[in-house]
């Protein structure tokens, strides 16, 4: 067989990480390939992960090390991020194995959300400031929406005298590290029209959110205009340079553009 033959009929294996929508959307959109074997990664934080059409796996890979290893053992031709903007040490590890490896990468990014005339957000740099501005810019209790999932509360600790009501996607197995707490257990999308009522409905006069981009976790920005209510936003965290796209549709253009292992141009921006 010659040389062309052989490479157009490999099946490239692609490792999609996972855990937002965006990766669903491309698992869908990639499942009917048969030039492509994906398999999409999942963190393993929470307990159901929802049904995909590509193979899945579930857990850490043990850092970039670890991350190196399974590159070359399952000999990956290419690595979609796909994380949440805020999974900063898993794309940062990406970026680190993908190069060590020479193995292409490209990461799906979401614009940031930008505020509008009618939004009042106190913008802060990361879960500290946010938790250091409830602690000491609002020394009065507030009702307190905290949407920034389960990992981080310990933060809001230091500001004891908020009442908070958090959403979550599954029941904590354990009591949250907050004195005033009550979970909301739900799973989105949402709707601004919800998120207005859940809101009201619980007199909520405050909410801290992650500048996560995207549709799926607007519905309560939405509803904290919609009400006038303030809104402390958490900036994203830095992640190393790498490329990137802004949409499905780009991702799959740079796979079917990018060379299968290697030596692939700059495609900041495609
Ligand atoms: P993180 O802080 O960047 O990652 C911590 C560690 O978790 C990583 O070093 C890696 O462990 C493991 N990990 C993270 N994402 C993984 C993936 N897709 N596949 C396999 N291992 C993964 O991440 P995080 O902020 O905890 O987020 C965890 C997951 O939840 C991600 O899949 C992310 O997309 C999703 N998510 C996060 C947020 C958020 O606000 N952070 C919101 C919605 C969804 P090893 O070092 O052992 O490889």
């Amino acid at each position: 067989m010659i040389a062309s033959e052989n490479r157009s009929a490999k099946t490239r294996n692609i490792l999609l990480l996972g855990g937002t929508g965006e990766a669903s959307a491309l698992a869908q959109a990639l499942a009917g390939r048969d030039d492509l074997a994906v398999t999409l990664s999942y963190a393993g934080r929470v307990a159901q992960p929802k049904a995909q059409p590509v193979a899945i796996r579930i857990g850490g890979f043990g850092g970039v090390a670890g991350l190196r290893d399974y590159l070359r053992a399952q000999a990956i031709d290419a690595v979609i991020d796909a994380t949440h903007p805020f999974a900063a040490q898993m794309s940062a590890n990406a970026v680190a194995a993908c190069a060590e490896e020479g193995v292409p990468l490209v990461a799906l990014e979401r614009p940031a959300w930008q505020a509008m005339p009618a939004d009042r957000w106190i913008d802060v740099t990361d879960l500290d400031a946010a938790a250091a501005h409830l602690a000491q810019a609002e020394p009065a209790p507030r009702n307190v929406f905290l949407a920034i999932g389960r990992l981080h509360l310990h933060h809001f600790a230091r500001a004891p005298q908020h009442r908070y009501t958090v959403r979550l996607i599954d029941e904590p197995g354990e009591a949250l590290p907050l004195p005033q707490v009550e979970a909301i257990i739900a799973r989105g999308p949402f709707t601004m029209e919800g998120d207005a009522a859940l809101l009201a409905e619980r007199g909520i006069d405050l909410i801290v959110a992650k500048n996560s981009g995207g549709a799926g976790a607007f519905a309560k920005i939405a509803a904290a205009r919609s009400l006038g209510l303030p809104v402390i936003m958490i900036a994203r965290p830095a992640i190393p340079e790498r490329a990137h796209c802004e949409s499905v549709a780009q991702v799959i253009a740079w796979l079917d553009h990018s060379a299968p292992s290697g030596g692939v141009p700059d495609q900041r921006g495609v």
